[in-house]
């Protein structure tokens, strides 16, 4: 963890987490193709290959009731559940554009009842900071660990220029320590604190995306699932909040920013969960309203909303912001996807940069001179992991299964030692 990283952890039970969507998102991986499971359903008969046809048949159709492959997922998900899941959020941004608000709201939660706000002077000179918290969430019997790494401080400064480096060494710092854990000897233990996803608040008061904004974006895009939203979006008219989105759309493609993408909905999917899909990727950026309070507006329930002298701003209302589309994806449908993105795509490349940089020669020179010269985030050099330190590791490692090798030898001499002393005993 870096410097002015605090941590915190707090434990809490919610009602909206459904077991069964979580257990969809845990177990849509391994599912057994169809022509696959036709073949292993086949096995029966090939055992019975001798027998008349029409025992065969009575025989495979009785085999096939023993056989279970379609309790399967039934086996995976107990394994799921029994290990329970965990998922790394950041949220960056301005500060007061509804950060903490929005993330207790999206997970029913009270993340920072000890948050402190410097007074405007001390924010003048504010550099940002890095923090950590944590929420235990149990619904079910399903155990999620839910880690928000909060981005106090950014933009704060009179002076703004490169405040977005810590954030970008925070996320390679995690991966640096993905790359360690994975080639020590414990790998199956693995502490996951890679940041999953980026949810990146855009002011509703601009006009699009300030130069901050985009320099910041362009710093971590191949770092991150990044996922923007215009936070309180009940500053806009539907109509502004068309015109903004268009506008940061556009913005991102001309910039070249990569935000996360979407997969594409399986053609076999329901036509009401085409349409929801379809609903959401329109939604990007997600304009979201977010409050702590319930507040009671003549209606059959409370909601949870911000109440006005002309009227009440629902956050659960898809008429009022796309709070209910943020969380369905965040939550429900796309976060397994977006931790195999992390891994599979961005850590990757993490991996890919490191490993390359390691064959290049000279690669410590460049790295040392470059780290000197402050350019723009993207410009920083990989690997983040130095030559040095990497070569300390793989003398560490060298040294620790040399280690174990000459005590397996040893272990290996002692046991035929004690075997020919049984022999010689024995022939006496
Ligand atoms: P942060 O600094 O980005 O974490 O912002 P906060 O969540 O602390 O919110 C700053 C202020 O904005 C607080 O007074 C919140 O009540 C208010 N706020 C939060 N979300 C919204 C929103 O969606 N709409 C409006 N109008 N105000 C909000």
């Amino acid at each position: 963890m870096g410097k002015g990283t605090q941590e915190s952890r707090t434990s809490c039970s919610r009602s909206w987490f459904s077991p069964l969507l979580w257990a969809s998102w845990s177990i849509s991986a391994p599912i057994v193709p169809a022509p696959l499971f036709a073949a292993l359903n086949f096995l029966p008969h090939q055992r019975k290959w001798g027998e008349p046809s029409g025992a065969a048949t009575a025989i495979g159709a009785m085999d096939k009731e023993y056989v279970g492959f379609a309790a399967l997922p039934n086996q995976l998900h107990r394994k799921s559940v029994k290990k329970g899941f965990d998922f790394t959020l950041m949220v960056a941004g301005e500060s007061g554009l509804g950060k903490s608000t929005l993330i207790n709201s999206l997970f029913l939660t009270n993340l920072y009842e000890d948050r402190q706000i410097p007074e405007a002077s001390a924010r003048l000179t504010q550099t940002l900071t890095i923090e950590r918290r944590g929420v235990e969430i149990e619904e079910g019997g399903i155990k999620v660990k839910l880690t928000v790494v909060d981005t106090p401080g950014f933009g704060d400064s009179v002076d703004c220029s490169d405040c977005w480096l810590p954030v970008v060494r925070f996320i390679e710092e995690q991966f640096e320590q993905y790359l360690r854990d994975e080639s020590g000897l414990n790998r199956k233990n693995i502490q996951d604190s890679r940041v999953h996803c980026c949810l990146y608040f855009i002011s509703p008061f601009g006009r699009g995306l300030r130069p901050l904004d985009v320099a910041f974006l362009r710093a971590v895009h191949e770092k991150v699932n990044i996922i923007p939203v215009i936070g309180k979006a009940d500053a806009l008219m539907p109509k502004e909040t068309q015109a903004l989105k268009q506008k940061i759309r556009e913005q991102l493609k001309e910039e070249e920013i990569n935000i996360y993408q979407f997969p594409e909905c399986d053609s076999d999917e329901d036509e009401d969960f085409k349409r929801q899909d379809a609903e959401m990727k329109e939604s990007i950026p997600f304009a979201v309203v977010g409050s702590c309070e319930v507040v009671r507006d003549g209606g059959p329930r409370p909601v949870r909303g911000r109440h006005y002298s002309w009227g009440t701003v629902e956050v659960e209302n898809p008429h009022h912001c796309d709070f209910l589309n943020l969380r369905r994806m965040l939550v429900q449908t796309h976060l397994q996807d977006l931790k195999e993105v992390t891994h599979d795509l961005l850590y990757e490349g993490y991996r890919a940069r490191c490993l390359q940089s390691l064959a290049r020669p000279g690669a410590r020179d460049r790295a040392s001179r470059s780290k000197l010269s402050r350019q723009s985030a993207t410009e920083i050099p990989l690997p983040m992991l130095p030559l040095a330190d990497t070569e300390k590791l793989i003398r560490e490692k060298d040294e620790e299964l040399r280690r174990m090798q000459e005590m397996l030898e040893k272990m290996q001499a002692q046991m035929q030692l004690s075997q020919a002393q049984g022999e010689q005993s024995d022939a006496l």
